[in-house]
């Protein structure tokens, strides 16, 4: 390898490194963690993932994002987090509509 070609495959290498370490914080962003039971927020608004209030849970509260009819969806009170669409914690309110 002259030193041309060792430039060009250290410069190949070295991008492909970045778009690798790039790609997969691009994934992590996109697949968001489950929020934990023991998450401090969880703790104080006594979080579950089934709740156990008749007509109360995260599909039909104010607070949840994302899509319906999937299982996890991010709220507003768990940044970064997702709750089961199941779930239930003390800052629910029925959503308008
Ligand atoms: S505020 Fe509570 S009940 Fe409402 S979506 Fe978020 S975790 Fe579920």
């Amino acid at each position: 390898m002259n030193n041309v070609n060792r430039r060009d495959f250290l410069k190949l290498t070295g991008s492909s490194v970045i778009g690798l370490t790039f790609g997969s914080v691009a994934l992590r962003a996109n697949a968001q963690e489950q929020v934990a039971l023991d998450n401090p927020t969880a703790v104080a608004l006594k979080y579950v993932h089934a709740s156990e209030v008749d007509g109360q849970n995260c599909d039909n509260c104010q607070y949840v994002q994302g899509e319906k009819g999937k299982e996890w969806r991010p709220c507003a009170f768990f940044p970064g987090k997702v709750v089961n669409a199941k779930g239930w914690c003390a800052g629910w309110v029925q959503k308008a509509g």
